[in-house]
């Protein structure tokens, strides 16, 4: 049996007077590649800041394995574009990290020839790259990533992938990631999620996109970013801390 690294039991979280995620439970063992799915505003941001530790969650339990590290790419990082900041200071805030380190994270996230350059300066692909670079620093269990693809094009996404695969072969960490191109990273993940506010379905990628869950959620079709848009309701949540969810996010978007 593979290694469970860290794992939510039942878990809510409020923000403010809003219910983010209710009843969420999720193990993640050693090795596989996990992608959350879900429409804007369903909660995917806040499960994976849950599992950093960024947000405590108002009920339920998360059991991490002991010393777990995780490498974690957030969905957005604001970088003051008047901070003269250069990659190799950036890899070493808040915490310093020796040449040795830095360079051997810049060059396993494809970003080795970056190390001088202004952080300012980088093009998006560039950008995620110093993210992920960041991310691999202390040698992660696990990697978490927040829609690092956002942004880059579609070859450019495709590179990016590509990197994370590489990562994962090297480190042997698991992979949990945030997608909207279900097209690409249906084929490479071994489970994913299907998220709302609660988790609608999960399994295998084929076992999911025909769950009526799923389908209820993006359409019968695996058109990913577009079909992510669309969002109808077409079974009931009742769950018992659900009382006040709301979809005001799904709709605006
Ligand atoms: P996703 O990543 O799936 O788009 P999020 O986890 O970012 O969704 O957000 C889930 C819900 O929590 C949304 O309805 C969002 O409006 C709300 N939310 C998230 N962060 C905040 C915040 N800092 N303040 C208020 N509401 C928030
Ligand atoms: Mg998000």
């Amino acid at each position: 049996m593979p290694e469970s690294l860290i794992s939510l039991k039942d878990v809510c979280v409020h923000i403010g007077a809003k219910v983010a995620l209710h009843d969420v439970n999720l193990n993640l063992v050693s090795g596989e590649i996990v992608t959350i799915v879900g429409p804007n505003g369903s909660g995917k941001s806040t499960m994976l800041r849950t599992l950093v530790g960024a947000i405590t969650p108002t009920a339920g339990t998360i059991t991490r394995r002991p010393n777990l590290r995780i490498g974690y790419v957030p969905q957005k990082l604001h970088i003051d574009p008047t901070l003269p900041l250069t990659v190799r200071r950036f890899l070493s805030l808040p915490r310093r990290v020796s040449n040795a380190v830095a360079t051997r994270a810049l060059e396993e996230a494809g970003a080795g020839d970056l190390i001088a350059r202004q952080m300012t300066d980088l093009s998006g692909g560039q950008f995620q790259r110093v993210l992920l670079a960041r991310a691999l620093l202390n040698d992660p269990h696990i990697l978490i990533l927040d829609e690092a693809t956002q942004g880059l094009d579609q070859p450019g996404s495709a590179d990016f992938y590509a990197q994370i695969a590489q990562v994962r072969e090297a480190h042997g960490c698991a992979v949990l990631m945030v997608s909207h191109e279900l097209h690409v990273v249906m084929a490479a993940s071994d489970r994913v999620i299907c998220l709302n506010g609660h988790i609608c379905c999960e399994g295998a990628p084929e076992t999911v996109v025909s769950a009526p869950e799923y389908r209820a959620l993006f359409g019968s079709g695996t058109h990913g970013a577009l079909a992510l848009y669309r969002h109808e309701h077409s079974h009931t949540h009742d769950d018992s801390c659900a009382h006040d969810h709301d979809h005001s996010a799904e709709e605006r978007t």
